[in-house]
């Protein structure tokens, strides 16, 4: 990833007003290399993920748990993926992504009905 000079801006925006982080992570799960948008919290590839943000992206859980997924439900023509965390049991729903394998989704699903 390419540093910022601040050559460019002496007023640097404060990162302070909106927690969105970027970073890539890989899976504890299925150990695949997830690559972060700021958005996807989960692995696009088992679906699982990981108890950190108590508000998206500002990773202030202190939990850390893997978060299961649990509870596809289609709410309004979008399918809605309740992550359950396997070690505190906190719910948390999140929509699927196009990103997201959706033979998995399908699976919970399935799973799950
Ligand atoms: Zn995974
Ligand atoms: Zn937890």
């Amino acid at each position: 990833m390419r540093r910022e000079s601040d050559s460019r801006c002496p007023h640097q925006v404060s990162d302070t007003i909106f927690t969105k982080n970027k970073e890539d992570f890989l899976c504890e799960h299925c150990d695949a290399a997830v690559v972060g948008n700021g958005y996807t919290n989960h692995c696009p590839q088992c679906l699982w993920s990981k108890h950190v943000d108590v508000h998206p992206g500002d990773r202030a859980a202190g939990c850390g748990g893997l978060m299961e997924p649990a509870i596809v439900e289609i709410e309004a023509g979008e399918s809605v993926l309740t992550h359950r965390c396997a070690t505190c049991g906190h719910e948390k729903r999140n929509k699927v992504v196009p990103e997201d394998d959706y033979e998995k989704v399908l699976d919970v699903a399935r799973y799950h009905v």
